[in-house]
């Protein structure tokens, strides 16, 4: 057995080299087939971002021309305001993210950022105006530092600390031995999901773009950790045109407007006031979601009891 031992942690060393290996170029392809797909018209301008409002015009779209994803999507978020998409898992919620990174372009309509169609410009300026905090951060195997500063490359050390002050993360970092320093990432530091999200807070913070895209997926995440989350965010967004791809309910209830998408089509959309009042497919989502919090809290003091 001892001798079978060695061999055994050498294969695993070397699996995750290669696993290492593998996840590095199946995201170097990822980043390849995106930039395949959409190209800047010769001497495109730049965006020029003045208040940063984005509109959805009767927007088209499929992976895969045959099988339409959004069904003719339309909705503006005024300079500053926030508005929020929920709805079922498959409605083309992080689809509607995607195309206003221009990851893809659309069959038909138009997506504007300041009245200008993000089509016809170059899309790094388009990227460059907008921080996405995604719902599955990968961090690169570097420092803290080098993670967060990737926000803004040439940020001084005290502004990066202050941003993962802004992103509840700083306490952490601290207590950590090489605190700032600490290598994380696939060879580094494991963080849990909700460390990587509020590192991913931190760069956004960094960035100070003027349209921000939050995929939330707090779901995973204990009430406590969703607090804190939400805290950062809440800081993050603030005076900032926002758009939020919402998963618990909770999180969203002030956002300026709710859309709801079903099946690539906006079925219902107002305040959270208004689409309980309507006692429509929001209202359904909303009880259910109470519902699986008050079961979640039984529980809880049922184990605290014990
Ligand atoms: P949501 O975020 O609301 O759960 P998505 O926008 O991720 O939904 O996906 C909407 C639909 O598009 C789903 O049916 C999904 O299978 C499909 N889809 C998502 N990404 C791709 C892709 N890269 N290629 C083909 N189909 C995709
Ligand atoms: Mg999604």
């Amino acid at each position: 057995l001892m001798q079978l031992s060695i061999p055994l942690n050498f294969i695993g060393f070397i699996y995750r080299e290669i696993r290492q290996g593998l996840t590095d170029i199946e995201a170097m392809f990822d980043l390849l087939e995106v930039e395949a797909e959409v190209k800047d018209p010769a001497d495109a301008p730049t965006l020029q971002v003045s208040e940063g409002a984005v509109r959805f015009e009767d927007v088209r779209f499929g992976y895969d021309p045959a099988r339409e994803i959004l069904k003719g999507i339309s909705f503006d978020v005024p300079p500053g305001k926030s508005v929020a998409i929920v709805g079922p898992s498959g409605a083309g919620k992080s689809t509607v993210s995607r195309l206003l990174f221009r990851f893809y372009d659309i069959q038909s309509g138009r997506i504007l950022i300041d009245g200008q169609d993000i089509a016809g410009v170059q899309q790094e300026s388009v990227r460059a105006a907008i921080g996405i905090v995604p719902q599955d951060t990968v961090l690169f195997n570097d420092t803290i530092t080098y993670n967060i500063r990737y926000g803004r490359i040439g940020a001084r050390e005290a502004e990066v600390r202050r941003a993962a002050e802004l992103a509840q993360i700083a306490g952490f970092i601290q207590e950590l031995p090489d605190g700032f320093d600490s290598m994380v990432g696939e060879r580094g530091l494991k963080l849990s999901g909700g460390e990587k999200q509020r590192v991913a807070i931190a760069r956004t913070i960094l960035k100070a773009p003027p349209i921000l895209v939050l995929d939330e997926a707090t779901s995973a995440l204990d009430t406590h950790t969703e607090q804190e989350i939400q805290t950062a965010l809440d800081l993050v967004s603030k005076e900032r045109t926002t758009l939020t791809i919402a998963h618990r309910l909770s999180t969203i209830i002030d956002a300026d407007e709710i859309i709801v998408l079903k099946s690539g089509e906006i079925v219902e959309r107002g305040s959270h006031r208004e689409l309980l009042e309507a006692d429509g497919l929001y209202a359904e989502m909303w009880a259910m979601q109470r519902e699986a919090t008050e079961a979640e809290e039984a529980l809880r003091r049922a184990r605290e009891a014990d």
